[in-house]
């Protein structure tokens, strides 16, 4: 392990680690959740996939992905880490997708949706423990923080304010922050754009729509996390365009999440990107080293205050860690969770060696990057058809993408550069030396490249 470059082993395969029973996580579903919902709903859960830190669980339709993911995943979560305490996320797969189900809400699926009690105040929940105080400033996320902060100050300034940027990057927190600071004062209501789904289908369901409308559009801060779940759902973004709408004439603040910025959005209607383009986009990028440092040294902290236990970290591991934790701030954090764990139970001082043991499988992780998968992202991500990036065409808007295309697989796999040569529509390998030259040149250059760049492997470190 020491010899071995862990960079480097952070993109490959490594072996799951099985020691979950499903079967017995399913009988303490059962009783948590009771007989109905479990037979309607958790059942159905299969497990697919099991790493230390992640499940992948299989479901039967997007459908019934969406709705578990609004209605139960952070009990289901909770309850899978009493049984693996090093689980941190889970992610679904679909199975059997259906493909009638495939884009829109299906009538025949809402009725499935009956007898599932629920009340709309119980998810307008914000969590105290996300506030500004705790968010820590850096260059990355510096322009958003200080507009969240004036969006409290002064109301319907900037509206919408709508904030993007890459997963675990501190969105949610920020949209939490604010609502917070105006809970007091006004009517806040907070909700992920897949919460406002579920009340959406509930209410077509019941018939009860004129109270779904009345429901969200009294508050006058409306707050809608991760906007990017509309995408290809037509009724329900015409539902929100409607909401969004009476609430901008009716001078209500709107603040707004998304993975990327409106105009990137897929499958979202033209004139509904250009309405959360309309009032101040600003993005979150990813932290740099002085800022994951910055937010190790304030867990830390917290941690002496909170349970006046004294964890101390050298300055060494410390940068290690921070250097070493590539994705996002969720996954630095976690990463320091687990060290902080190994100190308490071996009562310590950690060196960087023990740091690589500890951390091994996380480092390890699956991350199976492929040249196909790299080629999908970068189409996806530019928007482009990935026939049209893998075509002879040499026109821009396809030549860059092709480019970086590329450049990752060079960066990312171990392929070599013929081999990606001939994954680019049979391509000489010469070309692939250009692209990785010519990208590696911009990516030092020009801001905009770097940002690409570092987005597109986000996404694919995160898939
Ligand atoms: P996103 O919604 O963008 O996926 P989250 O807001 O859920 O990301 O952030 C992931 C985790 O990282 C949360 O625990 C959050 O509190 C923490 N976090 C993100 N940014 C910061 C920051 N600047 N300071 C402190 N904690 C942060
Ligand atoms: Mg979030």
């Amino acid at each position: 392990m020491e010899k071995n470059n862990i960079k480097k082993q952070n993109l490959y395969v490594n072996e799951e680690e099985k020691t979950l029973n499903w079967e017995e996580i399913q009988s303490s579903f059962k009783k948590t959740f009771g007989n109905e919902i479990y037979s309607s709903w958790l059942q159905k859960i299969s497990l697919e996939k099991e790493f230390n830190d992640y499940l992948i669980l299989g479901v039967p339709t997007r459908f019934f992905r969406d709705w578990i993911v609004s209605r139960y995943l952070d009990k289901i979560l909770e309850q899978v880490k009493s049984f693996k305490l090093s689980l941190n996320r889970i992610e679904f797969k679909i199975i059997e997708e259906n493909k009638q189900n495939k884009d829109s809400i299906q009538i025949d699926q809402i009725s499935k949706v009956t007898e599932i009690k629920d009340s709309i105040l119980n998810y307008n929940r914000l969590n105290p423990h996300l506030n500004f105080e705790n968010f820590i400033q850096g260059k990355s996320n510096d322009i958003a923080l200080s507009y969240s902060k004036k969006v409290c100050e002064q109301l319907s300034r900037y509206n919408p304010l709508y904030i993007c940027g890459g997963v675990g990057l501190g969105k949610t927190h920020l949209l939490n922050a604010i609502g917070i600071d105006l809970q007091n004062v006004n009517n806040v209501m907070f909700i992920s754009a897949e919460r406002f789904m579920y009340h959406f289908i509930k209410s077509i369901k019941k018939n009860d729509m004129v109270n779904f409308k009345d429901f969200f559009r009294k508050s006058s801060v409306f707050i809608i996390d991760d906007i990017q779940f509309l995408s290809g759902k037509e009724s329900l973004q015409e539902e929100f365009f409607h909401t969004f709408n009476s609430l901008i004439d009716k001078g209500s603040q709107i603040i707004i999440s998304a993975d990327r910025a409106p105009m990137k959005l897929e499958r979202i209607q033209d004139r509904i990107k250009s309405r959360l383009a309309g009032g101040l986009v600003v993005d979150i990028e990813s932290p740099d080293l002085e800022l994951k440092i910055k937010i190790i040294k304030k867990k830390l902290q917290e941690i002496q205050i909170q349970f006046n236990e004294n964890i101390s970290l050298s300055e060494d591991v410390i940068s290690f860690l921070a250097s070493e934790s590539k994705t996002n701030i969720r996954e630095l954090i976690g990463v320091l969770n687990r060290v902080i764990a190994f100190t308490r139970v071996h009562n310590k001082t950690l060196t960087i060696a023990d740091c690589k043991n500890i951390l091994k499988d996380v480092f390890n992780q699956i991350r199976v990057i492929t040249v196909d998968k790299i080629q999908n992202v970068v189409s996806n991500y530019f928007n482009i058809a990935l026939s049209e990036m893998l075509s002879q065409r040499r026109s821009r808007p396809l030549a860059r993408p092709r480019q970086v295309a590329m450049y990752l697989a060079k960066k990312m796999t171990t392929r070599s550069l013929p081999e990606i040569g001939r994954r680019f529509a049979n391509r000489d390998h010469t070309t692939v030396i250009h692209a990785v030259k010519t990208i590696t040149r911009l990516s030092e250059q020009d801001d905009e490249m770097k940002k690409n760049i570092n987005q597109i492997k986000s996404l694919l470190l995160e898939q």
